[in-house]
């Protein structure tokens, strides 16, 4: 986390800046860290984070322990697959993205413990801390700075990237990409991105020593888990037939949860001045693009480890998910004092229909960033 920190000071000095804050983030900063004294609850550690992560943990070793050694039929082997791909999306929402945030523990080595469980899952917590905490929490909706809206040339997030033929038909083939997410994280993505030593332009230290080690160890054990194991007691397209399935259900859980939180209609996507000094503070922008979803629906907000409260994450990344519900009364109010505009979609449907037409919208001719601008008078 040293390194990191040093990253982070380097964007900020960076050539991309941000307006001054006018009150606002100090503000509701002030208002939550006061909710925390006056209710002596600590921003983490929280034990409710500790029993989710048991829960979070035995779903995911009984269903593959089932799936490898009991699963007899290729229903059941379907219905296993469905659920490991669902507690692993689980694990990523909920354990690791606090861990990697520093928002589980108070205890850095915890944290870092913790946050080894996204390399068991077969993908680097060292690069993700880049890729996620840097590039994609300063830079949010900024095309060609924040990673996570890329999915050039094959699909049109923002009015900022360029439109292809193909993309009138994305709000449909979409979905088919996200399958391929985590194969493509776990085999590509992390390796292209250790040889070019950049994220979305940004340098970052290549890992070194025990790094490295860690690194390297969790895609091993990765591979032994997904593909070494099974393959003693099943062929091998089997084995590729539940990779294939899981992976369908993990790429598409993880991709909706972010997709309904930042691209949909009401997320703004600014462009990149030619000053490079954003005309918002950095608090304002991260409200404005970002959109909360489905507040009221605990399970979903339990599973998804308070993603649900996208807002509140972007401004409180380093408190502990399980305090979003009520931190989000907090940041609602000080937006209408401060003329912030504050979005939430009130159900899941609701967020995925406006992901949809954002999708469709972004696939037609003349979605530029001023047409999009005076569609939805933002
Ligand atoms: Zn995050």
């Amino acid at each position: 986390m040293r390194q990191l920190r040093h990253i982070d000071a380097d964007a900020a000095h960076g050539r991309l800046t941000f307006a001054r804050d006018t009150g606002f983030h100090g503000e509701v900063k002030r208002r939550v860290h006061a909710y925390f004294e006056r209710t002596g609850l600590s921003e983490r550690d929280s034990p409710r984070m500790y029993l989710k992560t048991a829960v979070l943990l035995l779903w995911f070793g009984a269903s593959y322990a089932l799936l490898v050694f009991g699963a007899a039929t290729l229903w059941q082997g379907a219905l296993l697959s469905l659920s490991l791909g669902l507690a692993m999306a689980g694990i990523g929402c909920a354990i690791q993205h606090d861990a990697n945030h520093g928002a589980y523990s108070r205890r850095a080595a915890v944290n870092r413990v913790m946050g080894m469980t996204l390399d068991m899952l077969g993908a680097s917590s060292y690069l993700w801390r880049f890729k996620h905490n840097l590039a994609h929490h300063t830079y949010t909706n900024l095309a060609g700075a924040d990673d996570d809206i890329n999915f050039v040339p094959f699909a049109r997030l923002s009015p900022a990237q360029p439109r292809l033929r193909l993309h009138h038909l994305q709000q449909f083939y979409m979905w088919a990409l996200y399958w391929f997410l985590f194969p493509k994280w776990n085999f590509v993505d992390d390796f292209k991105t250790l040889k070019q030593g950049r994220i979305s332009g940004h340098q970052f230290p290549r890992p070194r020593g025990a790094l490295l080690v860690q690194l390297i160890a969790g895609k091993l054990l990765f591979i032994a888990w997904a593909f070494g194991v099974p393959l003693l007691f099943h062929s091998w397209w089997v084995v590729l037939l539940f990779y294939a399935t899981t992976s369908l259900v993990l790429g598409t859980a993880l991709a909706v949860v972010f997709m309904l939180a930042h691209c949909v209609e009401e997320a703004e996507f600014p462009e990149l001045p030619e000053t490079a000094r954003l005309p918002r503070s950095w608090a304002v922008h991260q409200v404005q693009t970002t959109v909360d979803f489905a507040r009221g629906n605990r399970l979903l907000t339990w599973y998804v480890g308070g993603l649900n409260f996208q807002i509140e994450h972007h401004l409180f990344p380093h408190i502990c998910h399980v305090h979003y519900p009520r931190i989000a009364e907090i940041v609602q109010g000080a937006c209408v004092e401060f003329g912030v505009r504050y979005t939430a979609h009130a159900s899941f449907i609701g967020a995925l229909a406006s992901h949809w037409r954002w999708l469709r919208r972004m696939g037609q001719p003349l979605a530029t960033a001023s047409a999009v601008v005076a569609a939805t008078g933002v």
